[in-house]
């Protein structure tokens, strides 16, 4: 009884540490304007993206020239002479693109290779995006940076290139135009590529190499930033995904290694109509900063072309500091920290202290928690996708009320620990029961020693525990100081993992930070489970997990600045002369419902020429829709002639109207060699044969209304059979449809075509109707067919 206090001494105090990890994480406010001039402001940064960001800005967009434009002269401003990179890509994955980048390039003193500092300017296209995170943040990042740096007069060796790239969120179109064809990109040594998948939160660093890590570790190390946020367990999930950010192209295409620095919370905002600036966090963006400056003093005066080598380093970082060691030293880390456990429990039992029995006995508590706290979370967020459906309607997976139901199901797992340590665990048990957790990471580590070594780290909390265990039985030495002395390690370095997970992987992985909250509080076991009143704290945790789970119900809904998104697109079959309304959204509102029809019909046909998508969405609901004049595009076969065994097609689409994209499909069975698209073949193809999956042949993104100009060989016995979608991002202003603007709760779903007015149509010669068949020439016919034309009425907007 007496020991109560010191139970909520001790929770003060774990919450006390965990507030200090949180708030050291970034900086917790803004440079301002006041700020010296030799100084990054963050509050200048501020300006500039408010700037960039004032609407969207994608390619082909007007804004998007004037936002390039303003690149230039922003430069100019500070001293730089730009240049301006220009050309048509094809990438691997058929993402056609003219894409423009900005240059300027600072010399050296001793130039050994040039640092490079890396950003996109084009926003996402077709949700009204104003990439005010994404990637306008980094931008004017870098941006007031070098003017910074600029003013300062620092010394500088290395060569310093800038490059804003362009059409990343295409097909990282422009990055791979500098890889492939500037003659700068031979002389690059390090990229910093700064980014945004979100617009809050800590930003993180995130390593791209070929080889091992260790060096481009050692020098991030040395250059001290401030704020480093970074563990070898991203790096080692990273590198087992497919990444698609402009480094990767950079580390791909032309073995050039480097640093992204990206914040990923606030993922509902990514590539919405809400990445503005208003969305965007300061301290976010204060953090991006604070990576820059020191990296670009340091970067600048080292020798980069030692910045390569092929030993892979465990790291992580902990409030203002960054720690790292090899990889090599994680299997006999974990081999040690089993053999001092096994040590210590004989002398705890030759000392009486220890039993196996109540080892064992500390199993059931701790398995008990880690399967129902796992399960009931597992389960729970399934039930609250039930009582939600809205949830389903955001395809990123993280709700605007995410971080409530973080906190309502890690209180809640913490509430089944107490619950089960309060019937399974007496106080005067706990480092008899301790055994079992530190034994279950033990375990842990040696899975990971050979599957995940980047994750290596975690078995320094371990040693703390072990440690712990240790004094306890050389001296029986147990008081709550201690405990969270050595608990400290514990909180730092696991206790992130737990928000981390979800935020960066969608709420679906909830359970996952269950376990891990359960997993902390084993190793933490020395404080909590000296706890008295267990039952007591398991009703506290409890009631705390309600308030989370109402306050996330109250907050269940949607509104300006938190708006449901949904989608809404116009599609006229040029075959058939017909028209549809259609949508991808699984739950339709007022909006959607006033086109769509209150009778949920299924669209049927549409899926047939798949649009690709980062969620792969089909279209789910349709409505027929009134025929409206939208001229078609003009198809004409420049060139269809046969070689050999061979026959040669060069195919040119004219639009007729302003026009944003065209998706290219052809039948499976048609094999296609030699393709060319706009004069480009596919970069890194390593045959003259087309690969592809599906119907899928490419996704051109039009600028300044550039026909489309494909040419390639079929075989001569080949089927001819080839489709177009033709795609205008104009649906909410096209005069003839009249489609009247959503509410303020709604915006325009991401990551899928949408707004649009399409097209579909088939690719063919056109063959006049009633007039007679003049006899076709017979080879290298260069006869120009032209579509049947209905009068043009383009309406620029
Ligand atoms: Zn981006």
């Amino acid at each position: 009884m007496k020991k109560n206090p010191t139970s909520i001494l001790g929770f003060l105090c774990v919450l006390a540490i965990l507030g200090i990890i949180y708030t050291t994480m970034m900086p917790q406010y803004i440079s301002k304007e006041e700020e010296a001039l030799a100084e990054f402001s963050t509050e200048r940064a501020l300006n500039q993206v408010e700037i960039i960001a004032q609407k969207p800005h994608y390619v082909g967009s007007t804004n998007h020239e004037l936002v390039a434009n303003y690149l230039k002269l922003e430069l100019n401003r500070i001293g730089l002479e730009t240049s301006t990179q220009e050309g048509f890509t094809l990438n691997d994955k058929g993402l056609l693109v003219k894409s423009k980048n900005i240059l300027a390039r600072i010399k050296g003193t001793n130039n050994t290779k040039a640092l490079l500092l890396l950003s996109h300017y084009d926003s996402a296209p077709h949700s009204f995006s104003k990439g005010a995170s994404d990637d306008a943040s980094g931008v004017a990042t870098i941006l007031e940076g070098i003017r910074a740096f600029l003013y300062s007069k620092q010394p500088q060796k290395n060569d310093i290139i800038i490059l804003f790239s362009d059409a990343e969120e295409l097909g990282l179109n422009g990055a791979a135009l500098f890889v492939n064809k500037h003659p700068w990109a031979k002389d690059v040594g390090l990229v910093l590529n700064f980014e945004a998948r979100g617009s809050s939160g800590p930003s993180y660093m995130l390593m791209e190499t070929n080889k091992g890590n260790q060096a481009l570790v050692k020098e991030f190390s040395n250059a001290k930033a401030t704020y480093p946020v970074s563990n070898s367990l991203m790096y080692s999930i990273y590198k087992m995904l497919p990444n698609d950010t402009d480094l990767t192209v950079f580390r791909e295409q032309g073995n050039i290694q480097g640093f992204n620095f990206a914040f990923i919370d606030g993922h509902y905002n990514y590539h919405t109509q809400q990445d503005d600036v208003q969305h965007l966090n300061k301290t976010t963006l204060a953090h991006q900063g604070t990576y820059l400056m020191p990296l670009l003093k340091y970067f600048s005066n080292i020798d980069l072309n030692a910045t390569t080598s092929t030993q892979d380093d465990v790291y992580f970082s902990i409030p203002f500091s960054f720690i790292n060691y090899p990889f090599d030293w994680v299997m006999p880390m974990t081999l040690i920290a089993l053999g001092l456990l096994i040590l210590f429990i004989f002398i705890g039992k030759a000392k009486r202290l220890i039993t196996f029995r109540e080892i064992f006995k500390g199993f059931v508590p701790l398995l008990g928690s880690i399967i129902i706290a796992g399960l009931v979370t597992f389960l729970g967020w399934k039930i609250v996708l039930q009582f939600y459906p809205q949830y389903s309607d955001l395809l990123n997976g993280f709700t605007y009320n995410g971080h409530a139901y973080i906190g309502a199901f890690v209180t809640l797992s913490i509430a089944i620990c107490f619950a089960f340590y309060h019937h399974f665990s007496e106080a005067k048990s706990t480092m008899n029961h301790y055994v079992s957790p530190l034994l279950l990471w033990i375990i842990i580590n040696a899975v990971i020693a050979n599957s995940l070594t980047g994750a290596g780290f975690l078995i320094i909390p371990v040693y703390f525990g072990i440690l712990l265990f240790g004094i306890y039985v050389f001296t029986q030495h147990y008081s709550l100081g201690m405990n969270l002395l050595f608990g400290i390690p514990a909180l730092v370095i696991v206790s992130p993992f737990i928000v981390m997970f979800p935020i960066g992987l969608g709420l679906k992985i909830l359970y996952g930070s269950a376990i891990l909250t359960v997993l902390t509080f084993g190793l933490l076991l020395p404080i909590f489970g000296s706890f008295v009143k267990k039952g007591a704290w398991t009703m506290f945790f409890f009631a705390v997990s309600i308030g989370f789970f109402i306050y996330a119900g109250y907050h269940s809904g949607y509104e300006h600045g938190k708006a449901k998104s949904n989608s809404l697109l116009y599609v006229y079959n040029a075959n058939t002369n017909s028209a549809v309304w259609t949508t991808y959204d699984v739950n339709l509102d007022e909006w959607t419902k006033s086109y769509l029809g209150e009778k949920n019909q299924k669209a049927v046909g549409l899926n047939s020429l798949p649009l690709a998508s980062k969620y792969n969405s089909g279209f789910t609901y349709s409505a027929i829709a009134p025929v409206v004049d939208i001229p078609k595009p003009t198809i004409s076969f420049l060139r269809d002639s046969v070689i050999g065994n061979k026959r040669y097609l060069k195919i040119r689409i004219t639009p007729n109207r302003k026009v944003n994209r065209y998706d290219i499909f052809a039948n499976p069975k048609m094999t296609l060699y030699n393709f060319k698209a706009n004069g480009v073949s596919e970069l890194g193809a390593k045959t003259n044969r087309l690969e592809r999956e599906g119907a899928k042949i490419l996704c051109y993104y039009v600028v300044g209304n550039e026909p489309l100009e494909m040419e390639f060989y079929i075989n001569k016995a080949s089927i001819f059979d080839m489709d177009l979608i033709e795609s205008s991002f104009d649906l909410m202003t096209n005069p003839l449809l009249k489609v009247k603007p959503r509410s303020d709760w709604m915006m325009p779903t991401p990551f899928v075509l949408n707004d649009a007015v399409l097209i579909q149509q088939k690719i063919k010669r056109y063959v006049a109707p009633v007039a007679p068949i003049v006899t076709a020439p017979v080879v290298d016919s260069l006869a120009i067919a032209k579509d049947s034309l209905k009068p043009a009425v383009v309406k620029p907007q």
